[in-house]
């Protein structure tokens, strides 16, 4: 078994997760085994109470973990299912050592950082790495080097790495080599404090991954690999992409980093053949098609509220050889200047998940446009449920229809939260969550776009559309062309007679990727073209 650390220096948001994902699809394209870890040195127990403001998405995982949202780069980049043994917070780790605590299992010792949570940190990996039974455990450390709370993940690794000695592990850390405009220079200082504080801890990395805007030349490597204490090819250039997130494998392999990684780490592999990955980049960078579609949302202005959807929509876009525009437009505009008006021009809308009160009338009037006009709308989660809500406020005529959500009084509560739901008080963990089966109907929009009749998909939410309207919703035309295989929960609603409309309970946009293009997108993005366009793609 192999261990591959990751961790970051001098600034956050440089990428790292990608890193890791790609160096993940890299070792696999080498026929290696592999699966990536996140640890996230706060104390929340999981993202999912966090707001989409402190934490963008959270990614829901097959067994219902909420978790960060690197886990979707790691799934998106390569083949492995993720557990909820992958992503390990700070919160996890003191919630068990307490409770070991509370249950005398320290046998009377003083409970410390080191070793007892630093062991914990560790078990974590070991228990990974068997439950994977993968060749090679990528970890990646969240924050960056030098915080205060990501010290014992750094001392457990360190240990760890001692442990399992030295051909076993690598440290690669990700730095920054930032352009100085004024001086019209790239420079290496902030890399070589970030390492001298590495080396500090007992960490001396084996490779430095060094994000920059331009490219390092070669007396820019000869010196970070002097400062830094690691040889010339370990200094790697990972630059800005140019077009899209995809490209940073290739990039990495034009670097040889899963070469140096295999020479290292003492393993024998074929080089990867990258083929399929260069034929999905060249329909990111030239598509024969161009499209554009609008996602009506709450949190439009962050970039990373609603990650896993943009990447879906894209892969939609490579599954129909066709680059797609995304414009993002925010629900409560639409409730001031109207749907029409914000709206026009656009081959499809989508209305993702989402929580509270504040744009759900935006949200609302946006689908009612796109059903009325023939616009495609593909609907997630809080999608599904404006989309119902605004069938029985405009077809069933049921003007005051809400979610209880959102009108805990409403006469007509369309969506609610089922008796179970009720008694739940705790937040954390305890939405109707991870993966479920789905009985589709047959000759369904749906089925026509998955191919089967059963499938399965991860889910998230609380509120469910209400059992009682079913029959005057079905009665005035829409379809309920998913279930729960009991029949008792609605999955999938679509208007027939229209385009392309349809809206899932669950989230497919968790199980996507750009080698597997997630059918509802696929079609969503064929259907936006014929709609822009006037003809299909052919
Ligand atoms: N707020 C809705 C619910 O809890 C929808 C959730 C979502 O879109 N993920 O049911």
């Amino acid at each position: 078994m192999k261990y591959i650390f990751v961790t970051g220096g001098v600034v956050s948001s440089l990428g790292k997760g990608l890193t890791a994902a790609s160096l993940g699809t890299l070792l696999e394209k080498r026929g290696l085994s592999i699966t990536i870890q996140k640890f996230d040195p706060y104390l929340n127990v999981d993202p999912g109470t966090m707001s989409p403001y402190q934490h963008g998405e959270v990614y829901v995982l097959d067994d219902g973990a909420e978790t960060d949202l690197d886990l979707g780069h790691y799934e998106r980049f390569t083949n492995v299912k993720l557990t909820r043994l992958n992503n390990l917070t700070s919160g996890q780790v003191y919630q068990t050592v307490l409770d070991k605590e509370r249950n005398g299992d320290y046998l009377g010792k003083t409970v410390q950082v080191i070793p007892h949570i630093t062991d914990e940190i560790q078990n974590r990996i070991t228990q990974l790495a068997e439950h994977s039974k993968a060749d090679i455990v990528i970890t990646e450390l969240g924050g960056t080097t030098g915080d205060i709370e990501g010290l014992p993940f750094l001392e457990a690794i360190r240990e760890f790495a001692l442990e399992v000695g030295p051909t076993n592990v690598l440290f690669m850390h990700v730095t920054y080599v930032p352009f100085i405009k004024a001086a019209g220079e790239l420079k290496t200082k902030p890399t070589q404090q970030s390492v001298a504080k590495l080396r500090e801890i007992g960490i001396a990395p084996h490779i430095l991954i060094c994000r920059c805007e331009k490219p390092l030349d070669a007396e820019l490597r000869q010196k970070i690999s002097l400062f830094c204490n690691v040889p010339r090819e370990a200094v790697i250039e990972e630059m800005d992409v140019e077009h899209s997130i995809y490209e940073v494998p290739l990039m990495l392999q034009r670097e040889r980093l899963d070469e140096l990684v295999c020479r290292y780490l003492h393993l024998e592999t074929p080089p990867a053949d990258m083929t399929e990955w260069q034929d999905i980049i060249r329909k990111l960078i030239a598509p024969r098609h161009r499209v554009r579609v609008g996602v009506v949302g709450k949190y439009i202005e962050l970039q990373d509220a609603y990650k896993s959807v943009y990447e879906s929509v894209i892969h939609g876009g490579i599954a129909n050889d066709c680059g797609v525009e995304i414009v993002k437009f925010d629900a409560e505009q639409i409730e001031q200047l109207g749907a029409e008006k914000v709206l026009g021009g656009l081959g499809g809308i989508l209305i993702p998940g989402g929580f509270g009160e504040r744009g759900v009338e935006g949200k609302i009037l946006a689908a009612q446009y796109a059903r009325e006009k023939g616009v495609p709308y593909l609907g997630l989660c809080l999608g599904m449920q404006i989309a119902t809500i605004e069938f029985a406020r405009n077809v069933l005529k049921l003007d005051k229809a809400h979610s209880t959500e959102f009108d805990p009084e409403s006469p007509h509560p369309v969506i609610a939260l089922q008796e179970g739901q009720k008694k739940v008080s705790k937040k954390g963990g305890t939405m109707r969550l991870g993966l479920q089966a789905c009985q589709l109907k047959e000759g369904s929009l749906a089925n026509q776009l998955y191919g089967s009749l059963l499938i399965h998909e991860r889910h998230r939410h609380r509120y469910e559309l209400n059992n009682c309207y079913r029959e005057q919703l079905e009665g005035k035309g829409l379809v309920i062309s998913g279930t729960t295989p009991d029949g008792t929960l609605a999955e999938v609603v679509e208007v027939p007679g229209h385009p392309f409309y349809i809206a899932c309970q669950y989230h497919p946009e968790f199980q996507s990727k750009p080698i597997r293009p997630h059918p509802l997108f696929k079609g969503f993005i064929a259907a936006a073209h014929v709609y822009m366009h006037q003809k299909p793609i052919s």
